[in-house]
């Protein structure tokens, strides 16, 4: 019989249900990582919620950190026991854009993504197919602490989501507190940004966005945005109306007025950085969109991965604010829920090989 693992499992929305699966087997190409912790995704919190993009039966994660348990002789320069972090991305070859050779849109892509289609962090043990050392799986340095480690994923989603579109100087605004919004906030202080403001509907959230480096923060259940910003970088009348003077907003949030909040605090022709999925449709008047013609940017992910762990390195990360609860995987159900509360809970992790 096959060795079995505790793994939780997305069986719907509301339910991550702690199940006995089977372990993955690590063929020759493959390598088979013990998971230690892993951290809940604010996508994933979407899926729970909503059923955002997943099927049920699946396991979930791609914040991790493990350890390599089972090295396929085929994989060159990964040893058993080092520390690591992978994640597996394919494509169907049969597509209509795969014949096309337009890969990185193949129409079944997530199926073949470690956290998704791919078996992932939220098994005690996972499988890297076609492992290879510096593509899709890195080693982390064991200098680093692991609760930091398990971080590198979504500090990879910030560095991608900065990177080309923050200038040395530029006025920023980052709309949403939460991981990513911190995680984009240090990446911008990295590339130069000349100012930062912090929006959040949060107390906590912005207090930590102060700690990551944020310069001003706007409170928006209490305070209009506009006028705030306008209160911090100076009044901007455009053709059509009051505007902000930020070169760069970053819409991290994904509700209600969020992404009206970006295009105003932006001068025109500024840049909307496009973040966060959000739940609901979004209303939005095109008058100042057409009128003001911000540029929408939506960064393509995962690029960044190395930087991430060289800054983790140097210790240029804010790193500890981050984490608020560190739960067993026994404790799932409650692990989501504190990570749905974003009063308490700013990233929760999951340790994957508690007793
Ligand atoms: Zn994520
Ligand atoms: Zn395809």
């Amino acid at each position: 019989m096959a060795e079995t693992m505790k793994a939780i499992v997305y069986e719907g929305p509301g339910e991550m249900i702690v199940e006995d699966v089977e372990k993955p087997m690590c063929g020759p190409d493959d390598l088979v990582i013990k998971t230690k912790y892993t951290s809940i995704c604010g996508g994933e919190l979407h899926t729970y919620r909503c059923g955002y993009g997943q099927e049920p039966g699946r396991i979930l994660g791609h914040e991790y950190v493990g350890y390599a348990d089972e090295v396929g002789e085929n994989v060159e320069g990964i040893e058993v026991g080092d520390r690591v972090w992978g994640m597996e991305v394919g494509v169907c070859g049969e597509c209509w854009y795969c014949q096309n050779g337009d890969y990185a849109n193949c129409s079944s892509i997530l199926d073949h993504v470690t956290g998704n289609g791919v078996p992932g962090g939220y098994g005690q043990y996972l499988r890297i197919r076609n492992a290879k050392l510096g593509e899709n799986v890195h080693k982390v340095p064991m200098d680093i602490p692991e609760v930091h480690a398990t971080l590198i994923e979504p500090f990879g989603v910030g560095a991608d989501e900065v990177a080309g579109n923050v200038q040395p100087g530029d006025k920023v605004v980052v709309i949403g507190c939460g991981m990513i919004g911190n995680a984009i906030i240090q990446f911008a202080k990295l590339a130069g940004a000349g100012s930062i403001t912090a929006v959040d509907v949060s107390e906590p959230r912005l207090e930590i966005a102060l700690q990551c480096g944020a310069d001003h923060t706007i409170n928006s259940a209490k305070e209009d945005v506009l006028e705030a910003i306008q209160k911090i970088y100076g009044p901007n009348r455009w053709f059509y109306g009051e505007s902000g003077r930020c070169d760069v907003a970053f819409e991290t949030a994904g509700v209600g007025d969020t992404l009206k909040n970006a295009i105003d605090c932006v001068k025109g022709g500024g840049k909307v950085v496009l973040v966060a999925p959000s739940e609901r449709d979004v209303n939005i008047n095109l008058a100042p969109v057409i009128n003001k013609q911000p540029q929408f940017v939506i960064p393509v992910s995962g690029n960044h991965i190395k930087d991430v762990i060289d800054a983790m390195e140097k210790g240029e990360l804010v790193i500890d604010p981050l984490i608020t609860d560190i739960l067993p995987y026994t404790k799932a159900a409650e692990a989501f829920e504190m990570q749905a509360n974003p009063e308490k809970g700013m990233k929760t992790l999951i340790q994957m090989d508690a007793e």
